[in-house]
């Protein structure tokens, strides 16, 4: 049975002397953005970190609506804020960082984390939708 955006990863490690360079190689079975990730899936990017991929949205709701995305799969919200150690502050950080670099940053935009079937998440490796360029509902439907 094949889960739906459940990814397989192993990481390999390659540490030189003195504890020297280190590489991750994430292998991916099924996920849609592990493939963005991993440049197998195309995308237009528009910003990355270390971390950290965005990418315009592929049925744009907004003049700009950019993904950011964690390339380490994490399912949702709940999990890549439980795993720790920075990694939701740098996607913070990064649809922050798009706001501005897209322009949107003075007029106001939305951040958005569907999470569960009933916000409707579709695909199961966490994004935050970066929206703007409009003035945005609220409440969303
Ligand atoms: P969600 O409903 O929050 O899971 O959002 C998933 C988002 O991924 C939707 O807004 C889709 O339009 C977007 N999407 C799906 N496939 C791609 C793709 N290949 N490239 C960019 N965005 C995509
Ligand atoms: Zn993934």
């Amino acid at each position: 049975m094949v889960r739906r955006g459940f990814a397989v990863t192993a990481t390999i490690y390659v540490v030189g002397p003195l504890g020297g360079p280190t590489v991750k190689i994430f292998r991916v079975a099924d996920c849609l953005f592990c493939g963005i990730a991993a440049g197998d899936i195309p995308a237009t990017r528009v910003l990355e970190s270390p971390r950290t991929i965005a990418f315009r949205d592929i049925s744009p709701q907004a003049p700009v609506h950019v993904l950011v995305i964690p390339k380490e799969h994490h399912q949702n919200l709940a999990a890549v804020a439980e795993a720790g150690d920075g990694l939701l502050d740098e996607i913070a950080a990064q649809a922050a960082l798009v706001a501005s670099d897209t322009g949107v940053a003075e007029t106001g935009y939305r951040v958005v984390f569907n999470t569960g079937d009933h916000a409707g998440q579709a695909v199961h490796h966490v994004h935050a939708h970066v929206l703007g360029g409009r003035p945005l509902d609220w409440p969303p439907g």
